[in-house]
């Protein structure tokens, strides 16, 4: 994605952080101090206080946000390093992002490549000020790890598409503004017969409906289109042309995925920490568990491998020209890891980590557990990791189908 060219004076940058404690000392209001969660972006967004208001137009009118996003559309137009220093500045003072969700991680950029300018100016600027809730309408009952099998129908009707059919899990779908759409605009052929529609989820014909979980949540749903009549202008890149946009849109997802997304901030306490908690130590100050911790050991070492990994490919894919298919080994690895993680966590907690509601438990512990089960989720949403495989053995390996 376009950014301020690299790098800049060391002096540059001391200025820099110069700007951002004073901005954080201005706006950061301290009663806010680690209530980020990552969840709330598929979550009910609820009454935002005075204080998260604040914070949130604060950081919006910076651009701040989404940092390295084009100034233009709204973005703060910041270097990578630039970008790493304002984080590490609101980590000393326990500040967080509040912009995010679906528009920041998927669409923004998927946008800022395939967008017209007049689209671009028009929804980007609202996702970089954390103003709209999107939500992803690709899987169909019939089409989820087969996704180019959706049926959903945009059919042209000369100023707008009349849009029929259904989407499911969608997430957030009760909650949001707007949604990215995959469509048929044709049935003559299964992949250049998909198109890449914006749809006002406000629009008459657009029928939303929670699917209730064991949990009594509900997070995602059915959406239903009937007869919506979508503007021309909703079109992103050119008719047929949405299954290319809908892959590139996939690898944004999968690269934010790999880091745990919402397992990882559920579940974020380090856990050396949490074990010398529960566990304790011995008279030599180890932990007393002499098998957990090396299962510990080895899974930090595994972690810390991966993070690293991560980051320099993702610099290294960034450097050719943005994400590529490298994102399906992340997200393989990574959820793959954050689902170790949260076993390791209840194991290390005992019965205190199978708690589900009320009194008797840690608010930290009832989030581990649910943490541990939603973490199942992760290897089968942004695509499953029998699909990640396919997708790494054809793509990156080259094998053929048969191999
Ligand atoms: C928590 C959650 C949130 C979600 N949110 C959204 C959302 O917001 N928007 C949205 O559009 N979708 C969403 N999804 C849907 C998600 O993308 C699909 O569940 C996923 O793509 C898998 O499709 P499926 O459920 O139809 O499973 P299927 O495609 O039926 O797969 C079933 C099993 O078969 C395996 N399989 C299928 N085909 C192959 C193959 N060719 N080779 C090897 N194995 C194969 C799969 O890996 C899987 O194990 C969400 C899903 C979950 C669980």
């Amino acid at each position: 994605m376009a950014s301020v060219a690299e790098p800049e004076a060391k002096a540059d940058l001391d200025a820099f952080r110069e700007e951002v404690r004073a901005f954080l000392a201005e706006n950061f209001p301290p009663e806010l101090r680690g209530k980020n969660n990552l969840l709330s972006s598929v979550e009910e967004a609820g009454e935002e206080s005075p204080a998260e208001k604040a914070w949130r137009v604060a950081m919006g009118e910076k651009g701040w946000g989404t940092p390295t996003w084009p100034k233009e559309y709204g973005g703060g137009g910041l270097t990578k390093k630039q970008a790493r220093a304002l984080e590490e500045e609101m980590a000393k003072v326990g500040a967080w992002n509040p912009i995010g969700g679906m528009g920041v991680m998927m669409l923004g950029p998927t946008l800022l490549e395939f967008a017209s300018e007049e689209q671009k100016h028009e929804h980007i600027p609202p996702i970089c000020k954390g103003e709209i809730r999107w939500c992803q309408g690709y899987s169909e009952p019939n089409a989820g790890s087969d996704l180019a099998n959706l049926q959903t129908m945009a059919e042209d009707k000369g100023d707008h598409y009349l849009v029929n059919g259904q989407k499911t899990w969608t997430s957030g779908g009760q909650w949001a503004d707007k949604c990215f759409c995959l469509v048929r605009t044709s049935r003559a052929d299964k992949h250049k017969g998909i198109s890449f529609l914006l749809i006002d989820m406000h629009a008459p014909g657009v029928e939303v409906k929670p699917i209730k979980m064991i949990s009594g949540m509900s997070p995602f749903c059915e959406t239903f289109f009937t007869d919506v009549q979508v503007p021309k202008e909703s079109l992103v890149g050119e008719e047929g042309q949405g299954w290319t946009i809908g892959k590139k849109l996939l690898q944004h997802e999968r690269t934010n995925l790999s880091g745990g997304g919402a397992l990882a901030a559920l579940n974020s306490q380090p856990l050396g920490k949490v074990a010398e908690r529960y566990i304790g130590l011995d008279e030599n100050g180890k932990l007393a568990d002499a098998e957990l911790r090396v299962k510990i050991a080895d899974f930090e070492m595994r972690w810390n491998a991966f993070l690293l990994t991560a980051r320099r490919a993702m610099e290294e894919s960034k450097a050719q020209g943005g994400v590529s298919e490298i994102s399906s080994i992340l997200k393989k690895a990574g959820t793959k890891l954050g689902q170790e993680r949260a076993e390791l966590m209840i194991a290390i907690q005992g019965y205190r980590g199978l708690g589900w509601e009320g009194e008797g438990f840690e608010q930290k512990e009832l989030d581990g557990t649910r943490a541990w089960l939603f973490g199942k989720a992760t290897t089968i949403y942004g695509g499953s990791t029998e699909i990640q495989n396919n997708i790494i053995a054809k793509r990156i390996l080259g094998m053929l189908d048969h191999q």
